[in-house]
């Protein structure tokens, strides 16, 4: 590792704080650092490009090229050997520059007499600002150290420029990092637009002294905060039990980095050279950051995301910048985040307009969450917490995926317009709130919404809603430490039955397990979770909790009607179990002299294609029967619904599945069972049409979808429908979207 070169790198590091501390303008500062550079370095050449727009590269500072190229040279990202080192983030360095492929002759800036070049990126924990370059007559390879130097170099001029050190430079009227603006498409997580303010759930930590003069006091620094470090995250895993397999080797490993001397090292040898210890750490970070965006296995992501979170984790212990920064949260904030946590999502409530996450997937905990708060959400916004800052404007497209940053101002208006379009749509529907959704061929069905929080209660009666007809009751589980006593739960139902003011709620048991892990359970690390051990599976091999919960129920019923359905049943016999421990719970709390609700009703849902097929009995014993399409329709298709790469790749009106659902109906109906749809698909409109044509008589969405419903089911005859839905599938159409459609233009 660097020896030869520790005191000159020192010595130059000193020099660049020099710079920064004296005044002038930012320009001179870019002159002298080129020069310091050039002369520290033994090289002909030192050159500056910064970023002038996300593709492009300019010049704008140089020892040893022509002067008059500054500010005139420009390079596309990934031209030259310069744009490769800023598309790859990875140094080049070559003795013989004009040999090597994509090498381009910019012969205003003289550089054909150069021979070797070493270019190294400018850029800070995933930031790219530019390319710092030295180049030299001589044919030489530069040595490991001096690349080495160099990036240390770099990683200083990337702190420079994120405190302003370059202001009042030609390179301020740069559109640099932070400031032009970026559009990020990700995924849906939940519908929705909004704009507002960013608010980082974990905002930067500032290193305000790259330098360091004294490389012992920062080593000892160093260790102090690496010790702290390891002692809270062995404290931190010894209070989880992984309870054996995967998951405990992941945090076996994450101990065992924190633990690392390797990492300890290297983080040494920054300071060696100059380092401040904050800035040795970002070093380490930035370089990591670079590797997790090449690396395409999963595992290592994994373990270099890790690596990411403890070099967090070690800035703050070093900086004492804690996530409190006292910066004040703006009044229409969009939380941005790398991810987040459903109890933490809680805390900041509806005071969110959005959030927007690099992570996540539609079925987080963190995405039921925003859901049930009715926030726009959107995942996979790869890079959004490196490119934000606090307080930027941000615009976020819920409906498709997309989020602006910074936008142009032609972005903004037009995208106020579509939600002032979507809240003057709003605006209508509230007319229809206390109408029924009654079509002109006289069918009425019956609108319902979906909750899981007390704070959805509000909407029944904002929305018009006849009830609740899916309330979701994980969430209570999935923000605690522990599982919720009897007591909580039933005066939390006990308020939902309160607030619901006589209209009907479906409770629907803990659909948990696999990939919705209860914080205090054993993770199962299931090859599939999806198809695993969930829903009522779980309630009926650990029947504690299903006891339990079922016991919350009836005590918070005490006199008025209680609806209970179970998830996820598969066959007949399942729901004959969980329908005999209700029964079993009924009958104990009356001998313990608890008040019984005034009517039971028990219902299932249908979420797997196998029970549409069960004996006719199972639906005669069902009081309802709600069909769960999100999992229906992946299980019916094979397609996961949180994989992005095939959730949305088959259509709900695919004739093969729309039979499956006439034939739902039927049964049903045969039995004299009543049926309601309560998957994504009852909140939109055509889909909610098209069930109500097959015969669904209640359907239940978000709240914000009943309107749109009720407006469209009031304007059409679902017999006419249901006769052309027929006459598609005589013609043998595979999807039926386009007949539907063509139908309603013309009506
Ligand atoms: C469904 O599967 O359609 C459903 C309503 O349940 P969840 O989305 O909670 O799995
Ligand atoms: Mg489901």
């Amino acid at each position: 590792m660097p020896e030869r070169k520790d005191s000159d790198s020192r010595k130059l590091l000193l020099r660049l704080r020099e710079t920064l501390a004296a005044p002038g303008g930012g320009q001179h500062r870019l002159d002298q650092i080129t020069h310091h550079i050039a002369d520290s370095m033994g090289t002909q050449v030192c050159s500056i490009y910064l970023f002038r727009d996300p593709d492009t590269l300019e010049l704008c500072a140089t020892e040893g090229l022509k002067p008059e190229s500054v500010h005139q040279t420009r390079l596309r990202l990934g031209e030259g050997l310069v744009g490769r080192v800023a598309r790859t983030g990875r140094h080049v360095n070559t003795a013989n520059a004009p040999s090597e492929p994509g090498f381009r002759y910019m012969p205003e800036t003289g550089e054909e007499i150069f021979s070797s070049f070493l270019g190294v990126p400018i850029q800070r924990v995933g930031e790219r600002l530019g390319v710092l370059v030295v180049q030299s007559r001589d044919a030489r390879q530069f040595s490991e150290d001096e690349v080495y130097g160099l990036e240390v170099v770099a990683m200083v001029l990337a702190e420079m420029a994120e405190l302003g050190a370059f202001l009042g430079s030609q390179a301020d009227s740069l559109p640099l990092q932070h400031r032009f603006p970026v559009m990020f498409r990700g995924g849906t997580g939940q519908e929705g637009c909004a704009e507002g303010r960013v608010w980082l759930h974990e905002p930067r930590v500032v290193v305000t002294n790259p330098v360091a003069d004294d490389p012992l006091k920062e080593k000892a620094r160093l260790v102090e905060a690496v010790a702290m470090l390891r002692t809270t995250v062995d404290s931190m895993l010894a209070a989880t039990d992984m309870g054996g397999g995967d998951s405990a080797e992941v945090m076996e490993t994450y101990r065992m980095f924190a633990h690392s001397r390797s990492w300890l090292r290297r983080m040494e040898e920054a300071i060696e050279l100059g380092l401040s210890a904050e800035a040795a750490v970002e070093k380490e970070q930035s370089q990591a950051r670079a590797r997790l965006e090449s690396a395409a296995d999963p595992y290592l992501r994994d373990r270099l995301h890790d690596l990411d979170d403890l070099s967090n984790r070690l800035l703050r212990i070093l900086t004492g910048q804690g996530r409190d920064t006292g910066a004040e949260m703006p009044d229409d904030p969009i939380l941005v985040a790398r991810n987040i946590g459903p109890a933490e999502l809680l805390d900041y409530g509806r005071r969110l307009r959005g959030v927007v996450l690099e992570e996540g997937s539609v079925g987080s905990h963190a995405a039921i969450v925003a859901r049930a708060l009715a926030i726009p959400l959107v995942i996979h916004a790869e890079r959004i917490t490196s490119e934000a800052l606090n307080g930027d404007q941000i615009l976020v497209d819920g409906d498709m995926g997309t989020v602006h940053l910074r936008p142009e101002e032609s972005v903004a208006k037009a995208f106020r317009d579509k939600m002032a379009m979507q809240a003057e749509a709003q605006k209508r529907y509230a007319g229809l709130r206390d109408l029924p959704a009654t079509a002109t061929c006289g069918t009425t069905v019956q609108l319902y919404m979906n909750a899981g929080l007390m704070a959805d209660l509000p909407s029944l009666e904002s929305s018009g809603a006849e009830g609740v007809g899916l309330f979701r009751t994980e969430l209570q589980f999935l923000t605690r430490t522990r599982v919720p006593r009897r007591g909580e739960l039933a005066a939390l139902y006990a308020h939902v039955l309160d607030n619901a003011h006589g209209k009907p709620v479906m409770f629907r048991t803990l659909d948990i397990g696999s990939d919705k892990v209860l914080p205090y359970m054993k993770p199962q690390d299931e090859p599939n979770p999806a198809m695993g051990w969930r829903a009522i599976r779980v309630g009926l091999d650990k029947r504690g909790v299903l006891r339990m919960q079922l016991q919350a129920l009836i005590r918070a019923a005490v006199g008025r009607p209680l609806h209970v359905m179970f998830p996820f049943i598969t066959e007949m016999h399942e729901f004959e179990e969980a329908h005999k421990l209700l029964m079993e719970q009924l009958a104990r709390e009356q001998r313990l002299g608890h008040a019984m609700p005034s009517d039971i009703r028990v219902g299932a849902m249908l979420e797997t294609p196998s029970l549409a097929f069960a004996p006719r009995k199972f639906f005669e014993m069902c009081d309802f029967i709600s069909v769960g399409g999100n999992d229906l329709k992946q299980f019916f298709f094979a397609a996961d619904r949180e994989n992005e790469r095939v959730r949305r790749r088959y259509d709900t009106l695919n004739t093969s599945f729309i039979t499956l659902l006439d034939q739902i109906v039927q049964r049903c109906d045969e039995a004299r069972v009543p049926v309601s749809f309560c998957g994504e698909d009852a909140g939109r409109p055509i889909e909610a049409m098209t069930f109500a044509a097959l015969g669904f008589r209640r359907l239940s969405m978000r709240p914000a979808s009943i309107g749109p419903v009720k407006h469209l089911i009031r304007r059409v005859n679902l017999g006419e429908l249901r006769r052309v839905i027929d006459d598609a599938r005589e013609l043998g159409e595979t999807n039926l979207r386009r007949c539907i459609t063509e139908w309603l233009a013309r009506q």
